[in-house]
């Protein structure tokens, strides 16, 4: 921890004695200046800036050393709080954390589905507010709102791209226009990379892990943390296994090539697969519909998670296309651990993780050096949600930080 907090910018600095105190629970000043490798000078002044912004609360006293006294420090959680917010063409998520990352508040409400980008804007505004008010959490501890948002991203120009259900959003400036609807700053990031976040921060991985987290909603996303920080490639558009071509000969995507992972295994192919049989059609009340996509595959996991034979074979179909992108990603990239998360995965994750590690552990190419775990995410569909309002926390306590820095978190 000393060599990321000597050397440092002031502001790193601030932010990385507040992360000591937050992950070291209760501290003294002394403790501070052994961790971080900074001089007892620095530290006083730091936590008294800590405290005047209210940032931090002393709690007491500790054994005296020396004849003097050590005042703990511990993080004043209520003090700030952060909005995450997981935007879906079939559901919306909020979450509001405290500064120590600590879920309040959390509403679901219903998808942008086709509705206009500035209609769910106002929405998401209005919702906010009333989150808010049923939380009691005060508007002036809020940071900002981090945005998990599914589509292919330009964070260079602050929009979103392409998405294939909700073409409206294309270019669509969506931290400028929610920013001035709730007068709160903004920061958009992919929902796979957020759900890597979201994981990362509930603590089931170990800091030095290289670790993926697969997201499902409508489609299939790659959120990847090597060594502590996210990796987002050149454009934060990094993990798009969505589209990673299984069959070179197959159904034709809506990104332009064939085969691709989510033609062959994302909840649309299961419930297009279910549609073909009346029988089942009826038996379990699907509809067909592409706005009812969610619900449909949703009551097909539920039967195969209850043995339904012909759901089983549907969801395992879907599991072994993805098990094989998995397999290929592995290969490629060497991970250590691969956690499955998002709504996708709510109802039959146990079948896509039994399959998954099957196929790993039987045909990873480094199966002889190491096994290649997969989990299911404990923070269910908060996941995306979650690792938003981590990003706040992060981007707006650590400006000068990039927001993807998350070696001073743990
Ligand atoms: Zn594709």
């Amino acid at each position: 921890m000393a060599k990321h907090v000597k050397g440092a910018t002031a502001v790193e600095t601030h932010s990385a004695v507040l992360d000591l105190i937050r992950s070291g629970g209760v501290v003294s000043r002394i403790e501070l200046a052994d961790r971080s490798g900074l001089t007892g000078a620095s530290i006083s002044r730091i936590v008294r800036q800590l405290l005047d912004d209210g940032l931090i609360v002393e709690t007491g006293f500790g054994d005296s050393t020396g004849g003097k006294r050590r005042t703990l420090l511990q993080l004043n959680p209520k003090s700030r709080h952060a909005v995450g917010v997981s935007l879906d063409f079939a559901s919306i998520t909020y979450v509001i954390t405290d500064l120590g990352g600590q879920v309040v508040a959390r509403l679901e409400s219903a998808g942008i589905g086709h509705e206009s980008p500035q209609v769910v804007i106002t929405r998401i505004a209005g919702e906010l507010e009333g989150l808010l008010r049923t939380a009691r959490v005060d508007r002036d501890t809020l940071v900002g709102i981090g945005i998990a948002a599914a589509g292919r991203q330009d964070s260079r120009h602050h929009v979103l791209r392409a998405n294939p259900e909700a073409t409206e959003w294309e270019l669509f400036a969506l931290e400028d226009t929610l920013g001035a609807e709730t007068d709160l700053p903004v920061v958009v990031e992919n929902d796979s990379t957020c759900a890597a976040i979201g994981e990362f921060w509930v603590g089931r991985i170990p800091a030095s892990a290289d670790f993926a987290t697969v997201y499902l909603a409508t489609g299939f996303g790659l959120g990847l943390v090597t060594n502590g920080d996210v990796y987002r490639g050149s454009s934060s558009n990094v993990g798009e296994i969505g589209h990673m071509v299984l069959d070179v000969n197959g159904p034709r995507c809506w990104c332009g090539s064939r085969g691709c992972l989510e033609m062959l295994a994302a909840p649309r192919r299961i419930v297009d697969l279910a549609m073909q049989a009346p029988d089942l059609v009826s038996e379990l009340d699907l509809s067909g519909d592409v706005a009812d996509t969610r619900r449909d595959a949703a009551l097909i996991a539920r039967a195969a998670a209850q043995d339904h034979p012909r759901a089983v074979t549907l969801i395992e179909e879907s599991a072994f296309y993805l098990s094989k992108a998995l397999l290929s990603a592995t290969n490629l990239l060497d991970l250590d651990q691969i956690i499955l998360a998002g709504p996708g995965f709510s109802d039959a994750g146990e079948i896509y993780l039994r399959v998954v590690s099957e196929e790993l552990n039987r045909l990873s190419f480094v199966r002889a050096v190491h096994p290649t775990k997969v989990g299911l995410s404990t923070a269910g569909s908060n996941s995306a949600a979650l690792g938003a309002a981590t990003l706040v926390l992060h981007s707006r306590l650590t400006p000068h930080q990039t927001s993807s820095r998350l070696a001073l978190s743990r």
